[in-house]
């Protein structure tokens, strides 16, 4: 079986992580795992990561099947062969407004940076967001996050690769990463919605698709409804990194972005870890308007 990318071996016996969790710090597992030889059965982890792998696999094969069939417009439920969403719905989508905020797209007199760039800085050096968050795209993304429409992964990435290949040139990212979901958060849904659509991204722009780096060991979303510095402070130690990432220039993907408290806590414990620079892509961005 070939997978569509490069996530596809197995843990090393030995390694640094091999069988443990960042978060139990549990000596005996990993005292136990560095004994694991290529012989012994593989660990729970493995299992549960070749699943997804698997699962992910079939879900992208399946949506190029669909592809092939004549289908209709998602939206207008017009005849649109090939296409989920057709040509005259796709150039009707709404565009982020200009001006805007050059750190994170939030819409400013004069292109300026906002008030809460200013006060607090995000930790991410840009963002590009394919759309705004508002009807329709945030239809389609609610069915692509809870699994109604899982085939849109194809097509939201085809949207992010023509907006970030120019950007590409400019910025040379050396990795995806999507953001993590805790792993009963990932239980919950199956799969994690950014993931399926940072592989054929990645793919696109031949970029290698980071997707074990940065974990999520804290769940619980904070509620959107909390000032800034509350998120900042719930989401603080909410993602582990297991790797160096000196001399990475990480395009970090998510699905949609509102405060930017999540991304910029990815953002400020990769560049703990040496990042050169991070960059955020998502399909779109809520305004505060
Ligand atoms: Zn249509
Ligand atoms: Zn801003």
């Amino acid at each position: 079986m070939e997978y569509p990318e490069e996530n596809t071996k197995k843990p090393q016996t030995g390694g640094s992580n091999y069988g443990l969790s960042e978060a139990t710090g549990d000596k005996s597992i990993l005292a136990a795992s560095t004994r694991v030889t290529a012989s012994h059965v593989p660990n729970k982890r493995w299992h549960h990561d070749h699943w997804q792998r698997t699962l992910s696999w079939l879900r992208q094969r399946l949506s190029n099947c669909a592809e092939l069939l004549p289908s209709h417009c998602l939206l207008c439920h017009t005849r649109s062969r090939a296409q989920i969403i057709c040509p005259a719905c796709s150039s009707d989508l709404p565009p982020l407004p200009a001006p805007h905020c050059p750190q994170c797209l939030e819409n400013t007199t004069f292109g300026e940076r906002c008030g809460r760039c200013l006060a607090h800085p995000p930790f991410f050096d840009g963002v590009f967001a394919a759309y705004a968050y508002d009807f329709p795209v945030d239809k389609l993304i609610h069915s692509f996050k809870y699994g109604q429409q899982l085939a849109l992964s194809g097509w939201f990435a085809a949207q992010l690769t023509r907006l970030l290949r120019p950007w590409h040139r400019e910025y040379d990212w050396n990795r995806i990463m999507p953001v993590p979901l805790h792993r009963e958060r990932l239980r919950e849904r199956g799969f994690n919605q950014t993931l399926e659509i940072a592989r054929p991204l990645a793919k696109a722009l031949a970029i290698p698709c980071d997707s074990r780096g940065l974990s999520r060991i804290r769940g619980g979303a904070p509620q959107a409804s909390l000032p800034l510095q509350e998120r900042l402070r719930h989401l603080h130690g909410a993602f582990s990194c297991r790797q160096d990432y000196r001399q990475q220039r990480v395009l970090l993907l998510d699905d949609v972005l509102t405060s930017g408290s999540t991304t910029s806590e990815c953002a400020r414990v990769l560049k703990l870890h040496g990042a050169e620079s991070v960059h955020v892509a998502v399909i779109a961005r809520a305004l505060r308007h």
